[in-house]
């Protein structure tokens, strides 16, 4: 048996896939930022998306 232990973040993700489910991550520097969501409308996804990729929207306080 393998030990999945350390993989758990990666393992979340395969599980989000598998589900339908979005990851979102903020392509700035050192941000960890992750917006998850399912099923959602293409408007509210593309919203989602703009929110998660505008650093300035949610990096404000440091
Ligand atoms: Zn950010």
């Amino acid at each position: 048996m393998p030990n999945l232990k350390p993989y758990t973040d990666q393992a979340s993700d395969a599980i989000a896939r598998l589900t339908g489910m979005r990851t979102l991550r903020c392509p700035a520097p050192g941000c960890t930022l992750r917006i998850r969501y399912r099923a959602v409308s293409p408007d509210e996804a593309d919203r989602l998306a703009a929110l998660a990729h505008d650093h300035t929207r949610h990096g404000i306080r440091k």
